[in-house]
């Protein structure tokens, strides 16, 4: 395929790309402390005498986040280090009450691995993992509170981050974008981080360099801190198309560290790159070396549930589902788990019904809503009854619109629904028939047209028939019924 590319005055410049994404750990309590980790809690509320670096305060290793660090990288296909090593990376901020921050740079507990991405152009390519390294986050300074003060939150001190690096494999904006949503959706899946992009949950340092095809790497810049995919690709280009000028104008790329401004679409110097060596990694004497065994690998691989490029493929070839459908209804998690769950009330047989009904109507309506389907007000259990009751014949597809309306509104099961508004379907030919034997009367000019070759007008009594019915009469039967009655 046609690499994406920056045109500059001198042709074609081809971009390199490597994300850092750092991913708040799902625990209850912080990395090296019993202190909670609860979003948007009461500033300071959340702090243990380990979080504020108090004197002599020993770090306790929390082993729920070795194991979802561990899961994480079963599920990217990587390499997994029974034995790794935290060490202590030295620098000062005013949010860092301990003055260095307790990462993972020589030993990180996950090695490599790969993921696999589909941008939405269907192009697939497979972005490379390097590592991912557990460490700590560090606490938030609040610059606009006062208006000569900065004030200093430290709930988020101390909370565990997977620091998730990859290879430089990404070739463009879209690639980027699709590699963390891909990224996003695995970690929902394995239930490692809430990917909450808004709360700060999953953020990524954007790497990128230029070069002409064919010739090796650039120098590149690192953006800090994008935190949605569509910050992440603009970070990109801009900063493509930034370094694309710089070296036509003559200049060099400078490593340094820089910062994107989403009001402004650009990027700003912040400072220039630092080395491992102006931290002065040491490893952290308050701990001992983590270290596992095969079983405990094991049972993490034994916990993850079925990864979305697995379930994809299982509901297109076993359930007979379309591609588009199973790509929607893997997409997220939390879409998923509520399909099965409805899967589970239908039966399998009914598995298409299902896949259509959930990404039309039920999306459609819980969009109008405007809620999420972790909280749709139709349960699954629901879901499953309404498509049987379309499925068993009880109640049209029409007829199942306007239930699910109720269903949405009320959050009364559709059997009730049915039942309280006496919207069964009618089979009964004799109904059908009187509704029939009616409307060819009030119609016979119509009727003469259809007998002289008009074929279209077979429509026209259809309609004609349902609406004398209210909708429900069962069209099947209709449809039967009105080729007699006209063949006559
Ligand atoms: P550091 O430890 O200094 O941050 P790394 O070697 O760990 O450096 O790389 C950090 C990130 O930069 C990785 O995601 C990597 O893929 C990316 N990267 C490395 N070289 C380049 C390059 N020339 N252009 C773009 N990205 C790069
Ligand atoms: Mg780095």
């Amino acid at each position: 395929m046609k690499p994406w590319t920056v045109k500059g005055a001198t042709g074609d410049w081809e971009i390199v790309v490597g994300l850092e994404v750092h991913a708040q750990v799902t625990a209850q309590s912080k990395l090296f402390s019993g202190a909670a980790t609860t979003f948007g809690a009461e500033p300071n509320s959340q702090v243990s005498l380990v979080d504020a670096a108090m004197p002599g305060m020993l770090p306790v290793l929390n082993g729920e986040c070795v194991r979802q660090a561990v899961r994480t990288g079963l599920a990217l296909g990587a390499e997994i280090h029974k034995w790794s090593r935290f060490d202590r990376k030295n620098y000062f901020y005013a949010d860092l009450p301990q003055g260095y921050q307790i990462s993972q740079l020589y030993h990180p507990i996950v090695g490599e691995g790969t993921l696999d991405v589909e941008t939405d152009d269907g192009a697939r390519t497979t972005v490379g993992i390097e590592r991912i390294h557990l460490e700590q986050d560090a606490g938030k300074s609040v610059h606009d509170l006062h208006p000569t003060m900065s004030y200093v939150d430290l709930n988020r001190s101390g909370c565990a981050l997977m620091e998730i690096v990859s290879k430089p494999d990404i070739r463009s904006p879209a690639e980027a974008g699709a590699y963390v949503a891909a990224l996003r959706q695995l970690l929902r899946y394995v239930g490692s981080c809430d990917g909450n992009m808004d709360e700060g949950s999953m953020r990524a340092d954007v790497n990128v360099s230029v070069r002409k095809a064919g010739e090796p790497f650039g120098t590149r810049t690192e953006t800090k801190n994008v935190n949605s995919v569509r910050f992440i690709m603009q970070a990109v280009e801009v900063e493509a198309k930034r370094q694309v000028e710089v070296i036509e104008a003559g200049g060099s790329i400078v490593q340094e560290t820089r910062l994107f401004d989403p009001n402004s679409g650009t990027t700003r110097s912040m400072r220039s790159k630092e080395d491992a060596h102006d931290y002065r990694y040491f490893p952290d004497p308050d701990l001992l070396p983590v270290e596992f065994d095969d079983a405990f690998v094991a049972e993490c691989l034994a916990s993850l549930p079925e990864l979305p490029v697995a379930k994809r493929a299982r509901y297109v070839d076993t359930l007979g589902i379309s591609p588009y459908n199973a790509a929607v209804l893997t997409a997220d998690v939390e879409t998923a788990r509520y399909f099965e769950a409805v899967l589970d009330g239908t039966g399998p047989s009914l598995a298409t019904a299902a896949a259509n009904w959930v990404t039309s109507e039920l999306f459609g309506a819980l969009k109008k809503a405007g809620v999420g389907i972790e909280a749709s007000p139709v349960k699954p259990g629901q879901a499953a009854a309404l498509l049987k009751l379309v499925g068993d014949g009880a109640i049209s597809n029409s007829i199942a619109k306007q239930v699910l309306e109720v269903m949405v509104e009320t959050g009364e099961d559709p059997a009730a629904i049915v039942e309280a508004r006496g919207l069964q379907q009618v089979s009964d030919t004799g109904a059908i028939d009187a509704a029939i034997a009616a409307i060819i009367a009030a119609n016979a000019d119509k009727v003469d047209q259809y007998k002289a070759g008009k074929e279209a007008l077979f429509g026209f009594f259809v309609g004609q028939t349902m609406k004398a019915m209210a909708g429900k009469a069962n069209p099947g039967v209709v449809n039967e019924r009105l080729k007699a009655a006209l063949a006559g």
